[in-house]
């Protein structure tokens, strides 16, 4: 092409961009078309997060008038269960005298130290402080440990029916989430022969969370042993979400690095249940790792927390008073839980087409419902019109795993005996006249 002719073709180019606009500007409102909505990324669009994602179908329900009877979130302080004082008192003392700046990135000393005595003499763990990483909540520990672990491609085993964040980041950094089969009618114990047949060239962890949200299952010594058995013979590391570790009821907890002898194990844990801080934001990962294999995901860990600077100062100095001072207020708890749990459960079983196992830890029903010959086609649907006829507002069972939670709905067994009961009366109503 000459110089010329390139010239020419520039011209005639520019005069049909133009065309164009002035055709779409005279059709349509330049500043409608700069309002048009921009594109969500591909990442964020995929986000789920089934236990917050109801309340907006909620939210309408309320406008109609409806009175909304929460039993969807598992925050235990919404329900009258109130921070212990002396965690208020130093949370109070630590802002008072200016202790309001970031702290180190992976934690205040003091925090971490008390973590690591905590796990050590309670969960019989095996760290130090320097093992640890203070998170703002155990959220955020779940980020951490998805963006350290997962490359595309790369799979992750996760219990099924599971607390969906760890369906949902794993995904979120292009891996994709396997869910283990968990036994219903052995009060939701981990299926070790399903575990082990999902184990590929492409696993890169296995995820235990125990005690469990959603089903309220506590694993056994044997189970976890197995487990450890299973990840060692494939070389693979152990990620244990024991947040519900201080809320069991018949059963006793026994952590994961506990029994761990050579497998590196991730451990996730925070002061949101225990120690009734859910809206300070406050937790930790930790690694025991003694053959040292871990050591490039923990730089990474400890990278990730470094970018997002520190959690709250006051909330840990706060955290520092809640590991180390009284802890009377978690038998307490523990007490009226198991009550209003075994209440529900009554209630529960009582109603047509509803069955349930019982729940041995945390705080959660997860019932299940016979749907067929029903005018609901599946669990959400069935929550959906549950929520618009009664205000009721529970969480879909696929909500936590498409597999092995469908049929099923999640509620909280925090509430008291009378709301729990003007809930139960109207769900037991829903279900006499709609099956
Ligand atoms: N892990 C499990 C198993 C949970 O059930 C929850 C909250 O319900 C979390 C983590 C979130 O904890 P945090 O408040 O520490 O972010």
């Amino acid at each position: 092409m000459t110089p010329q002719s390139t010239r020419q073709s520039l011209t005639q180019i520019a005069k049909l961009i133009g065309n164009s606009i002035k055709l779409a500007c005279e059709t349509r409102p330049l500043v409608s078309m700069l309002q048009e909505a921009v594109r969500c990324s591909r990442r964020a669009e995929g986000v789920e997060y089934a236990i917050r994602d109801v309340i907006v179908k909620a939210e309408e329900v309320r406008r109609t008038g409806k009175r909304i009877i929460n039993l969807n979130i598992g925050d235990p302080v919404k329900y009258g269960f109130d921070t212990p004082p002396h965690i208020k008192e130093a949370m109070k003392k630590a802002v008072d005298s200016g202790k309001n700046y970031y702290s180190a990135s992976e934690g205040v000393k003091e925090l971490r130290e008390a973590v690591a005595e905590k796990e050590n003499t309670a969960n019989h763990a095996h760290i130090e402080a320097s093992n640890i990483v203070i998170t703002q909540g155990i959220s955020e520990a779940i980020t951490f440990l998805m963006a350290a672990m997962v490359n595309p491609g790369d799979e992750i085993l996760v219990p099924g029916p599971c607390y969906s964040p760890y369906l949902t980041y794993a995904k979120f950094f292009d891996g994709t989430p396997i869910t283990y089969r968990t036994k219903e009618e052995e009060g939701w114990a981990p299926d070790l022969d399903d575990l082990e047949s999902k184990i590929t060239e492409k696993t890169r962890l296995i995820v235990v969370i125990n005690p469990s949200n959603p089903t309220g299952s506590v694993y056994s010594k044997q189970e976890l042993s197995r487990i450890l058995e299973i990840a060692a013979s494939h070389n693979l590391p152990v990620a244990a979400d024991e947040i519900y570790d201080r809320i069991t009821y018949e059963d006793k907890f026994t952590s994961v690095a506990s029994l761990a002898k050579e497998t590196p194990i991730l451990g996730l844990n925070g002061f949101s249940k225990a120690y009734l801080m859910t809206g300070w934001r406050l937790g930790y990962i930790y690694v025991q790792d003694p053959t040292g294999r871990l050591k490039h995901v923990w730089d990474g860990i400890e990278k990730m927390s470094r970018v997002r600077l520190c959690a709250s100062t006051p909330a840990q100095i706060a955290g520092v008073a809640a590991l180390t001072g009284p802890q009377t207020h978690i038998p307490e708890m523990v007490r009226k839980l198991k009550e209003r749990r075994d209440f529900a459960l009554k209630r529960i079983r009582a109603i047509p087409r509803f069955s349930a196992t019982t729940p041995k830890g945390a705080f959660y029903n997860f019932p299940k419902v016979d749907l067929q010959g029903t005018r609901w086609s599946n669990d959400n649907q069935f929550v959906t019109e549950l929520l618009k006829e009664t205000g009721v507002l529970t969480v879909h069972g696929s909500g936590f795993d498409p597999t092995y939670g469908s049929g099923h709905f999640r509620s909280v067994f925090l509430a008291d005996e009378p709301m729990l009961a003007e809930a139960f009366d109207l769900i037991e109503s829903f279900m006499k006249q709609h099956s």
